[in-house]
Parts: C-alpha cells; sequence; structure tokens
C-alpha cells in the first residue's frame, strides 16, 4: 500500500511539472514554429573592427550595429512569421565562440553576420558576401540573393561571392554554424564616397532594406507557402480604407457602450483605446461612412442629442 501512495504522489507532482515547464503560450506556438533569424553585428567593445585610414565617421563596429537593427526591424515589422535573435544589441565584446553558440541554440534558420570592410588601397570599393564554401548550397543560395539585392535595387559595386578558396582562410562563424550562414561586408569605409554612405542613415536603409529582401526571398524559395499567405495578408492590409466618423466622447475609464448614458444613441457605439498621448484613454465612436456628407449629417443628429462637442475622425479600417 504505501508504494502505491508513493507511486500516486509522484505521477501528481510529474503533472504539475509538465504544466509548469510547458505554459500554454509555448504550446499554442508549436503548431506554428517561427523561422529565427539571428542577425550578428560584427565585432563589439574593445574589438573596434576595421579601422585602417578611417580618420572620420562611425567605426566599423557601430555601423554594424545600426545596419543590423535596420535589419531586424524589416524583418519584424514586414515577416510576421519571423523571430529575429541579434548576438548583441549594444556596445560589446562577444566571442565567434559565443555568436555561434548563440546561433546553434536558437535553432536559427540562417545566420547573417554583417561587416564593413576596409582596404590599404583607398580605391577599393563595394560588397562582398561571404560563405565556407559553394557545397553549402543554401548559403550558396541566400547570398546569391543577397549580392543580387545589392547590384539591382541597391545600387551597389557587387565584388561577389567569396569562399574559403578566395579568402585562403576559414571564417570561424560560416564554420561553427550549423545553419546556412553568411557574413557581408556592406562595403569599404577606407573609400570616401562609400564611407559616407554608409555613415548615412540613407546608405544604411538601402543596404539593409537589401538585405531584408534578400532573406525573405531565401524564405519565400525554401517555404514557397509563406509566400503565398504572407501575400494574401499585405493585399488584405492594403484594402483598408479612410471612413468619417462622428466622436462624440472621450473619457479616462472605459464605460460599457451599453450604459444607460448612451440610450439616446440609436447607432451602435464603438469604443476605442485612444493609443496617441492623451488624458482620455477611450472615445466613442459612431458611423462608419465613405461620403463626409453622411457623416455630417450624422453629426447635426448627434449634437442635437446633446453632444455639444462631437466632430468628425477619419479612421483607417
Ligand atoms: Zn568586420
Amino acid at each position: 500500500m504505501a508504494s502505491k501512495r508513493i507511486i500516486h504522489k509522484n505521477i501528481k507532482v510529474t503533472f504539475l511539472l509538465i504544466l509548469f515547464l510547458f505554459p500554454l503560450s509555448q504550446y499554442a506556438h508549436t503548431s506554428q514554429k517561427k523561422i529565427v533569424i539571428v542577425l550578428d553585428p560584427g565585432h563589439g567593445g574593445n574589438d573596434p573592427g576595421k579601422s585602417i585610414n578611417v580618420k572620420t565617421g562611425k567605426s566599423e563596429k557601430e555601423l554594424n550595429l545600426l545596419i543590423s537593427k535596420k535589419v531586424g526591424n524589416y524583418l519584424t515589422k514586414n515577416l510576421p512569421f519571423v523571430k529575429v535573435v541579434y548576438t548583441r544589441t549594444k556596445d560589446h565584446y562577444l566571442s565567434l565562440d559565443q555568436r555561434c553558440n548563440i546561433a546553434n541554440k536558437n535553432n536559427a534558420q540562417y545566420f547573417v553576420s554583417i561587416h564593413c570592410n576596409s582596404s590599404q588601397n583607398r580605391y577599393a570599393s563595394g560588397t562582398e558576401t561571404h560563405i565556407h564554401t559553394k557545397a553549402f548550397k543554401k548559403s550558396l543560395k541566400l547570398a546569391q540573393f543577397i549580392e543580387k539585392e545589392f547590384k539591382t535595387r541597391a545600387k551597389r559595386k557587387s565584388r561577389g561571392i567569396k569562399t574559403k578558396k578566395d579568402r585562403k582562410h576559414n571564417l570561424q562563424v560560416l564554420l561553427d554554424t550549423k545553419m546556412p550562414s553568411v557574413l557581408i561586408e556592406c562595403g569599404f569605409l577606407t573609400n570616401k564616397t562609400e564611407g559616407k554612405y554608409l555613415n548615412s542613415n540613407y546608405g544604411q536603409e538601402i543596404i539593409a532594406s537589401a538585405i531584408f529582401r534578400a532573406i525573405r526571398s531565401m524564405i519565400y524559395y525554401e517555404y514557397p507557402k509563406l509566400k503565398k499567405e504572407n501575400q494574401k495578408v499585405e493585399k488584405s492590409n492594403k484594402k483598408k480604407r479612410t471612413y468619417y466618423r462622428i466622436q462624440f466622447m472621450a473619457s479616462i475609464d472605459p464605460i460599457s457602450t451599453d450604459a444607460r448614458e448612451f440610450t439616446k444613441i440609436k447607432q451602435p457605439i464603438e469604443r476605442i483605446k485612444i493609443d496617441y498621448k492623451s488624458i482620455y484613454k477611450y472615445k466613442y465612436v459612431v458611423g462608419k461612412h465613405i461620403s463626409k456628407k453622411k457623416a455630417q449629417k450624422m453629426l447635426r443628429q448627434i449634437k442635437k442629442l446633446g453632444y455639444k462637442d462631437a466632430y468628425i475622425i477619419k479612421m483607417e479600417m
């Protein structure tokens, strides 16, 4: 009997442990796992990166971080099925081992290391995407997408894809990461024109959006289903249009739209949380008109009911 009781107790403990280890939110995610992209801003902390002859502008480590964050923002804003993991988001030192570990532990789909180049030759310019070897087909494909975007959309000079053979040495972040991985050189800081471009917000945006588009192409290449789904979402988002509506009240605390004070209003009332800075937290809105004239007619009716301060707002929905 005693042993039976102990078993019973253990089952209970195990059950509680399972509940504890798998919170519902995590469980819900398993059906639609996100694609993890690891972005690796090169250098950081006491390692500033390449700075040969760079007299003006930011150091390589700073530019790498700025560009990486812009890439990350593009990805998360446009691709709901992507999760971005950065190896660093601040200016601190990380070993190459640590960078690879972050990618491997997060089961990243792609690893993208972002750098800026330099040369003794101040005329050298252009972008490069490094891979380990062309035998790694997915890395090669991603690199092709990146250099293509640099050349066509970003209008940069592409120096092409570089492998171990071209470099005559290994790059640890490409060798020790278990997923398709690339190291991008966004341009030469030692070249006056390109250095200026890379230091400008405009240049960083162009470079970052090219990298974003390339990663998106790679995802769609590997998962054509996601392309179809996302295009549907994009289309329906575009279908949003502007309506004229009547806001007749605002409040600090939420008031039920069924409240007695609203019984005079015959139209369905919508309570909307105010997302801009305001002492009021909720607004109360009726009507939804494409024609401004009809909205003005409704506004007159609402004012007659005693809501003298009511006014027309434009809402995209
Ligand atoms: Zn570098």
